[in-house]
């Protein structure tokens, strides 16, 4: 694989997360090939070449991107006629950055290698604001010597990368860390909705958490979101994030464990979902605990 600024890089998903991740990738210099579903993104990504298949996107691919919404976008991407798997030259990497099951991240890795190709998982922390600004955190799973080669990219997109073992490792990392996020909304929806049951101003209860021992990057991110109920536009869609609460239920079942506080998280994004609101951001699953304290969805 050559040197930066001479790698070939497609990135295939132009959503949220992809479109600010690809325009890094050209203001570093690289080579950009882009593809997206819905072709009208296609322009979202200047100074890169746009293209209206997966195949041309990856002819001359060193490395593949694939920023893509779950397991299923992934699968037909990557699996389907025309898809990643027959057009990505031998030797190429496919450098996933979507969050998926550890199932389809064994199957990856698999079918890449029988095709003379490698499969590097790299999920990311950080929304699209913090893609955009080039600051996301990166989990590449691989061997060391191929996240070597790969370390352009990541300084590209991201402020910090944390190596993990394998491809299903990051996978995993991925989803403990976004159980954290969805345990958390959980805890300050019900919080918030505590202290205004109470008659306590929610400027003054988020003043308190964020000016007190709870703030964090995550605490500081979601509670003016929760305490205002504003959930729109959406960051991280909900229906987003009941998949990786999904995910995380499905990877506890296949490790042995019980997570029972994220099964109360899923009943509730599962509520959100079913009454419309699977477009909102994430936090957006305050509204069911909202509604279940008699405080109506939003704030009036
Ligand atoms: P998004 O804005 O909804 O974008 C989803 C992308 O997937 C779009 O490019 C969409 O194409 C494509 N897609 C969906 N189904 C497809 C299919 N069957 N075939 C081909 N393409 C398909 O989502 P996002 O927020 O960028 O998230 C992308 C991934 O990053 C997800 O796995 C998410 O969990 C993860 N993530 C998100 C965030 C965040 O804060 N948003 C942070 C970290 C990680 P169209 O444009 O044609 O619909």
């Amino acid at each position: 694989m050559p040197n930066a600024p001479d790698l070939q890089i497609a990135v295939l998903g132009l959503g949220l997360m992809g479109a600010p991740i690809a325009r890094n990738l050209v203001a570093r210099g690289h080579a950009v090939r882009v593809w997206n579903r819905d072709a009208a993104k296609l322009a979202t990504v200047s100074g890169a070449t746009p293209c209206t298949s997966v195949a041309d996107a990856v002819a001359d691919a060193d490395v593949a991107i694939t920023m893509l919404a779950d397991d299923a976008a992934v699968h037909e991407v990557t699996f389907g006629s025309g898809g990643l798997l027959g057009a990505l030259p031998r030797g190429a990497v496919h450098l996933g950055m979507s969050t998926v099951s550890l199932a389809i991240v064994s199957e990856l890795v698999k079918a890449h290698a029988s095709h003379g190709q490698e499969y590097i998982a790299a999920p990311v922390f950080g929304r699209p604001d913090v893609a955009a600004a080039a600051k996301l955190f990166v989990m590449p799973g691989g061997p060391a010597a191929s996240l070597e080669r790969l370390a352009p990219v990541f300084a590209a997109i991201g402020q910090a990368t944390f190596p993990m073992a394998t491809p299903e490792q990051a996978a995993l990392a991925k989803l403990a860390g976004n159980f954290m996020i969805a345990g958390t909304l959980e805890i300050l929806s019900e919080a918030f909705a505590l202290g205004e049951k109470g008659g306590i101003d929610p400027e003054q209860l988020l003043a308190l958490v964020t000016g007190t021992v709870f703030g964090s990057p995550v605490v500081n991110r979601y509670v003016p979101m929760i305490a205002r109920t504003q959930f729109e536009p959406a960051g991280f869609a909900l229906r987003l994030g009941l998949k990786d609460v999904n995910l995380v239920l499905a990877a506890s079942q296949q490790l042995g464990l019980t997570m029972p506080v994220a099964s109360v998280v899923q009943q509730h994004m599962v509520s959100a979902v079913a009454k419309g609101r699977g477009e909102i951001d994430i936090a957006g699953v305050a509204t069911v605990v909202r509604e279940a304290a008699g405080l109506g969805a939003l704030r009036r």
